[in-house]
């Protein structure tokens, strides 16, 4: 039987290896062992750096032998060997009990591999028994029978560093780096007629090595160059697997043609352009014209259109629905929460005007209606809404998640809308294709602008857009930061700042990540519905407490209730304020959004109920308290929902993070820029992949180990240009059948899971 990369290890390395293997690391097959990587490589004259080592760590270091010390413990019987090794600066203690042979072993001098958790002994570092590979030394020094490295003999031993380069693999304390250097030894040997899953015009096309020598200079490299080469080719092999997989979704998808929806002359979409009291921006347009065209086709539309808050994304979605009603077909708006959703059945009305209430006296020639579908509606209400769709009186259907249940029916559903991709995944749009005979065109909208390697993967299935363009007239936003503990009195300053754009007609937001004090989690979790919408992303903890080493950090976070109290009694009294969060029932936030709005209220102690999609020009004030809880896209998000009109805005980050620590970075860059591309990129560089890809993915889960979202943008452009090309020749891979076994090996495992994540 020929090793593949399906062999399980079992069968290679015997059977104590394999367990240990398969129950630590997850490994058990010849894949899994291949592609764990060392995760650093020590040079073989290079000693580690013993400052860098902290205590309870597990480490792997190359340490050279300065004093060997063995007396007889007066207590106990038996001897005790202490071991000083060093780096040249620093030393380490290596402490044996009963192993009087280590004398011999670890003569002064000699240098090798120690390995083991660093402890503490009377203020010196030392490793209790540490697992010890001696260079050039034929001689494990263990008893055979216990390491699973006596299986490969002496010979091999030396060979293992035969080379100036030592890769150091992340282990476990059941199974040293050393071991599984020589496991992948035995295993490369043994791999040799496994074919390459790259074509050979593609290796070629794009200077990348062939997989087996990749395999081999990764993990027994003779030079850095030589890590280099296998890093990019392996990273190729990431990065080519999940765009094959995505552009095979993309071709799935197009197999079912979509009901084509051409533009209509003189029909609503003219009427509507005719009203419109503005020109739309050169974006608009050609973002415009690309989709009308996309939707007159056979092909489904699967767009992703991105724009900065305020880019003027519903005007471009709502003349998308009029084009498909034009059509005689109707369009669902599905929005993240019901105060969007009732936000924008108000904006898409007003923006219709008389073209959008048919049926009633004064409405147009051509005009549609526009129905609102909410889990909160009376029963009358529900039934006549549910009527309107399924009957077809209704264009536009605007609507919760409550749209994606199943009693609700179109008479003929031609497009989707999704505000805010985010908080739905590829189900919700996969049930709302499911409710029309051909599947609808789909178009999400998104504010928080996903860096291009983001969209190329994680939402590789849709095609994306950007606005970029901000319409003309709008007011600047200006942002810093307000450290509370460095400048208290700044804290006072804005307050004061508050009321004085108040007496002029300004109007504030005030954001906490906390509804109240009764409420000690936070709200996370929630998901897409409603009550999640108060909810931290979570991204917005990362910086683990304990690196931000602030009192901040221990006490709870401040909280709306507790806020709209304090600030009412207090330096806000001469305000008109209401608080607005998830947990109050639907009428309530619409009640408070719409006096906001309307100029009743001065201002809103709120959550990031607020975060999406709130329109109220007059906004001017923003204060984010405890801004060092928010993610970095999060807060621009709440930015965006002030300067909106021609009153310029102001945003204050309010916090008692250290100047220094991680999390007033995060807040500096916030206000340096505006540019949403720029702070995705920040955001992203705060998190790690697996983030990115999915809430409980780790990197390895991921199926990305070596390819990085943040600094692999070529490779992930490359390898999407040639997967579509591949399957555009030939969809199932027949003629690539080791590509295709890669392809199924991701998606087999729940490492595919992401994919689905969008
Ligand atoms: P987004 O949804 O991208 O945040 P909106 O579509 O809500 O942005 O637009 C924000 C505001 O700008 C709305 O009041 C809208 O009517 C207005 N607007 C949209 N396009 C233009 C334009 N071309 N010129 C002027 N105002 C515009
Ligand atoms: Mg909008």
């Amino acid at each position: 039987m020929p090793v593949t990369r399906d062999s399980p290890l079992r069968a290679l390395l015997g059977g104590k290896t394999a367990t240990v293997l398969a129950e630590q690391l997850g490994i058990s097959t010849v894949d899994d062992l291949l592609a764990h990587y060392p995760r650093r490589y020590a040079e073989r004259g290079e000693l580690t750096d013993l400052a860098s080592l902290r205590v309870g760590d597990e480490v792997t270091i190359v340490a050279q032998v300065r004093s060997v010390n063995q007396r007889r413990m007066r207590n106990r019987r038996g001897t005790l060997t202490d071991v000083v090794v060093g780096d040249g600066h620093r030393s380490l203690s290596l402490v044996f009990f009963n192993q009087p042979w280590r004398a011999k072993q670890l003569a002064v001098g000699v240098s090798g591999l120690f390995a083991g958790k660093i402890g503490i002994r009377v203020n010196q570092v030392q490793l209790t028994h540490p697992e010890c590979e001696i260079f050039g030394a034929s001689d494990t020094g263990v008893d055979p029978d216990s390491d699973p490295a006596a299986l490969v003999d002496g010979y091999e031993r030396a060979m293992t560093y035969a080379s100036q380069i030592i890769p150091v693999y992340p282990a476990s304390s059941g199974i040293q780096s050393w071991t599984i250097a020589r496991c992948l030894r035995l295993i490369l040997d043994q791999v040799d007629a496994v074919e390459d899953p790259l074509p050979e015009e593609m290796r070629e096309r794009r200077g990348l090595i062939g997989l087996l020598q990749a395999w081999r200079k990764i993990h027994q490299p003779q030079s850095l160059a030589d890590v280099e080469l296998a890093r990019l080719r392996l990273k190729w092999d990431e990065a080519l697997t999940v765009q094959v997989t995505l552009a095979q979704r993309r071709v799935a998808q197009a197999v079912n043609p979509a009901y084509p929806r051409p533009v209509r002359e003189g029909g609503l979409l003219d009427a509507f352009d005719a009203r419109l009291p503005f020109v739309l921006t050169a974006g608009q347009q050609i973002v415009g014209a690309e989709i009308s065209h996309e939707l007159g086709g056979h092909k489904p539309m699967n767009r992703l259109l991105q724009g900065e808050v305020g880019s003027g994304k519903t005007v471009v979605a709502l003349r998308a629905m009029l084009q498909v009603i034009d059509a005689g077909a109707q369009a669902a708006f599905l929005a993240p929460t019901e105060v969007l959703a009732a936000q924008h059945l108000r904006t898409l009305r007003s923006l219709l005007g008389p073209l959008g209430i048919a049926g009633e006296f004064d409405a147009e020639e051509h005009a549609t209606r526009v129905t609102l579908l909410t889990g909160s509606l009376s029963a009358r209400a529900r039934r006549a809404a549910l009527a309107e769709a399924a009957g077809g009186g209704a264009g536009i259907v605007v609507g919760t998640h409550a749209l994606l249940e199943e009693v609700v029916q179109f008479a003929d559903l031609g497009l989707v809308v999704i505000d805010e991709q985010h908080r739905f995944g590829v189900q919700q749009r996969d049930v709302l294709r499911a409710k029309s005979a051909a599947p609808p065109h789909v178009l999400v909208l998104t504010a928080t602008p996903i860096p291009r390697t983001v969209a190329m993967t994680v939402y590789g299935d849709l095609e994306t857009t950007t606005l970029t363009e901000i319409p003309a007239g709008r007011a600047e936003v200006s942002t810093s930061v307000v450290p509370t503990r460095e400048k208290p009195a700044w804290l006072d300053r804005a307050w004061a700042r508050i009321v004085e754009d108040a007496r002029t007609g300004g109007r504030a937001f005030i954001v906490c990540p906390r509804i109240g004090s009764d409420d000690p989690a936070g709200e996370a979790g929630g998901g897409m519905v409603d009550d999640g919408d108060d909810s931290l992303q979570p991204d917005s903890d990362d910086g683990a407490p304990g690196e931000e080493g602030s009192a901040a950090m221990k006490r709870a976070p401040m909280a709306v209730l507790d806020v709209a109290d304090m600030l009412g009694k207090g330096p806000l009294a001469e305000l008109r304020m209401a608080i607005l969060h998830g947990r109050l029932p639907a009428e309530d936030k619409d009640a408070t959004m719409q006096a906001f709005a309307r100029g009743d209220l001065d201002a809103m102690v709120t959550t990031t109920v607020i975060e999406v999609g709130v329109d109220v020009p007059e906004a001017s004030v923003m204060a984010i308290l405890d801004a060092d809880r928010f993610g970095v896209s999060q807060l621009h998000q709440l930015r965006g929902r002030i300067g909106r009109g021609s009153r310029p805005g102001v945003c204050m980050l309010i916090t008692e993070a250290a100047p220094d620590s991680a999390a007033r970075a995060r807040l500096e860059a916030v206000a340096a820029t505006r540019d949403g591309f720029e702070l995705a990129r920040v955001d992203l560089a705060s998190r790690r992949e697996g983030n990115i890809l999915g809430a409980a993915q780790s990197g390895r889960r991921s199926g990305l180990r070596l390819l990085s979202l943040l600094d692999d943008e070529s490779i992930i452009t490359q390898s999407r240009e040639e997967a579509t090309y591949l399957v555009a020749l030939d969809p199932d891979l027949i003629e690539h059948q080791a590509l295709a076994d890669q392809v199924a090996r991701l998606s087999e495992d729940e490492r595919a899971d992401y994919l689905d994540k969008a």
